[in-house]
């Protein structure tokens, strides 16, 4: 039984995790390997930003930072999708004004997090990056800001360090029943802007997540508060429709014309974007088990990295945080039983949502112009309207209700797949749906109220 618990990475969860547990009085120390985040996010210029949605925000609620996160959030009540021809058109999220999801800048997020977990008390030391884990002796090793090598007597240890988690490598080495995937996506992805107009404000409609869909490839932009737009270019890896292609000035100016004509004028600083950010992979990792010996735990992208299409990663994340949070009681753990209960609780949610959010990328990047998926979308919020403890839009499920675990929501999803299919063939439009057969075909569809 220890009171001190040692958290490695000051990202996301690292700093979440860090105030849940100080706000039950254990002595928390956080370890991370960048500079102080509030001070280089200033210098950095370049803005990424995040959705956040329902499962983040119950979290943030629960340590009572919701409110003060809303402050720098912008809600996105749909997909807007732009053609080649410059047309737009908005496919709604939900159906009732509370079904939006938030862009969020990552910096200011976690500079917010960071500033909460100093206030709870948390002891954050900065460009400390934590180079090795000895389990059984109970000593972390860490590199400081001048290179120089530092040991510290380990309390209870969270790596909340990333899809590249030390932790998590001391954990494999130690056990060798721990089971490890990494799926790399034949994908990767390139962030651009849209910078403010040059009086200020949005150049697009600021509520929205814009796409532009090509089919195998795409572009999304998310608005900042500041009224620039992140946007993400995600396109094949290698080959004859590739990053690869795209080495030089020329085939960049081209791809973009041809492809995504109504953003160009946006971006003037696309080439210099272009070739100045870095291209980063998309992988998902899975792994098990998620802690060792009742000494430590994995959390977040360090137990379960994921591709972005669903928005959820930091969410899972978030919830992995208030999951744990709810296990542990202060003054009488059993760190085993606490941290096996969290792998049970959590694994299956992690692999559902891992899976779910490769497939929402074929949604993106192909499906949102596709007549019988719109269709299907119509019937589904046509059902919903109808029967909204029995059909529950599977979006919305994954991202508006954080009661509803992501195990169910992608059963649930599977099984409201093939009605929709059955109700959707042969009709072009929700008014010539067949309300009885609709009836029928819910009828053993468990209800699923409000919590
Ligand atoms: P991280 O945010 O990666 O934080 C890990 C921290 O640990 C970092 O600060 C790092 O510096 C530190 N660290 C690493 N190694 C060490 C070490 N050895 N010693 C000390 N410190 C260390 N998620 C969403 O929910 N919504 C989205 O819209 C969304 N969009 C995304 C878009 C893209 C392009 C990508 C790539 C991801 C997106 N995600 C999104 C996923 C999200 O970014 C991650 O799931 C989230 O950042 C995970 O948080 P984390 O705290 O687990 O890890």
């Amino acid at each position: 039984m220890s009171d001190v618990i040692d958290i490695v990475g000051g990202g996301l969860t690292g700093p979440l995790m860090a105030i849940y547990l100080a706000r039950k009085n254990f002595t928390v120390r956080l370890h991370e390997r960048r500079e102080d985040m509030r001070k280089a996010v200033a210098q950095e210029g370049r803005s990424i930003n995040l959705a956040l949605t329902a499962r983040g925000m119950k979290a943030l609620d629960e340590v009572g930072l919701k409110e003060k996160v809303l402050d720098i959030c912008i809600p996105m009540k749909g997909r807007m999708v732009h053609d080649t021809a410059g047309n737009t058109v908005l496919h709604p999220y939900g159906q009732k004004d509370s079904e939006v999801i938030y862009a969020v800048s990552r910096g200011q997020l976690n500079n917010l997090l960071l500033d909460a977990a100093e206030k709870a008390h948390v002891v954050i030391t900065f460009s400390r990056r934590c180079t090795g884990y000895d389990i059984d002796g109970n000593l972390l090793h860490f590199t400081d800001a001048d290179g120089g090598a530092r040991e510290v007597d380990a309390g209870i240890v969270i790596g909340a360090d990333g899809a590249g988690s030390a932790v998590r490598k001391a954990i494999m080495a130690r056990d060798k029943n721990f089971a490890f995937t990494n799926d790399t996506l034949d994908y990767s992805y390139k962030e651009l802007e849209i910078p403010p107009a040059a009086g200020g404000g949005f150049q697009l409609e600021a509520a929205a997540l814009h796409i532009w869909p090509h089919k195998n490839f795409m572009m999304i932009a998310l608005p900042n508060t500041e009224g620039s737009f992140t946007c993400t270019l995600f396109y094949k890896t290698k080959g004859a429709q590739s990053f690869d292609q795209l080495a030089d000035e020329k085939s960049v100016t081209d791809f973009f014309a041809a492809h995504f004509p109504d953003a160009v004028p946006l971006m003037p600083r696309l080439l210099d974007d272009f070739f100045s950010n870095p291209t980063g992979a998309l992988y998902t990792i899975k792994c098990a088990p998620w802690h060792h010996a009742g000494k430590a735990a994995i959390l977040g992208d360090a137990a379960h990295a994921i591709v972005p299409f669903f928005a959820q990663g930091m969410n899972s994340g978030f919830e992995d945080c208030s999951f744990l949070n709810s296990l542990v009681v202060a003054g009488e753990n059993n760190w085993e039983k606490v941290f096996t209960a969290f792998t049970a609780g959590r694994k299956d949610n992690a692999d559902a949502i891992a899976d779910m959010a490769v497939e929402n990328f074929i949604e993106m990047r192909d499906l949102v112009t596709d007549p019988h998926f719109i269709l299907k979308k119509k019937v589904g919020f046509a059902l919903e309207k109808r029967w909204p403890d029995k059909f529950i839009p599977r979006y919305s499920m994954v991202v508006f209700r954080a009661d509803i675990p992501y195990a169910e929501a992608k059963a649930r999803g599977m099984a409201q797949d093939k009605i929709l299919e059955t109700l959707c063939a042969g009709i072009s439009s929700p008014e010539e749906l067949n309300w009885e057969l609709a009836e029928k075909l819910l009828h053993d569809m468990p209800a699923r109220k409000s919590a």
